[in-house]
């Protein structure tokens, strides 16, 4: 059995351009446009390294990656979402589940979420079950409902790391 012992949420939101890769969870997605950001701009995972760290009380995911450092221009949020795993790891702890909602207007994501599941369950190192991604619009309502942009909820808890 598995005892939680913290929780974390995370929150993100990245508006949408032409000309960019479109990239949830480290996945690629079919579409005409992408998040605009610094790095990859992943919002996905961006709310999950917010979570995590919230969950451990590390800090957030701009203070440890400022959008100023040249060193995280471009960067793939995978690589990002790893260190902070490893950060977590050093601390004692270890994700046990995570819980998403995805806001976006388009495309739509509910045929995706079987994918981006899979893909944050590899890069937790958690079970395919213990990952939970909710797709949402905004009903057409404010910057989400017209489609500008993508924002992400995210909620983990963490357990202690027990070494027998
Ligand atoms: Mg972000």
């Amino acid at each position: 059995m598995t005892n939680i012992a913290r929780i974390g949420q995370g929150y993100d939101l990245h508006r949408l351009e032409s000309g960019r890769k479109l990239i949830l969870a480290g996945v690629e997605i079919e579409f005409e446009q992408g998040l605009s950001g610094h790095s990859d701009a992943d919002v996905v995972l961006h709310s999950v390294i917010d979570a995590l760290l919230g969950a451990a009380g590390l800090g957030d995911i701009g203070e440890l990656f400022p959008d100023t450092d040249p060193a995280y221009k471009d960067i793939a949020s995978t690589d990002l979402l790893e260190q902070v795993r490893q950060k977590v790891e050093q601390f004692g702890y270890k994700p046990v589940n995570v819980d998403l909602t995805v806001i976006a207007e388009k495309p739509k994501l509910q045929p995706y979420k079987s994918v981006l599941r899979r893909k944050l369950a590899e890069l937790l190192k958690i079970d395919f079950d213990a990952v939970s991604v909710k797709a949402k619009t905004n009903e057409g309502i404010g910057e989400l409902g017209t489609g500008r942009a993508i924002a992400c909820h995210a909620v983990v808890s963490l357990a202690e790391i027990i070494i027998t």
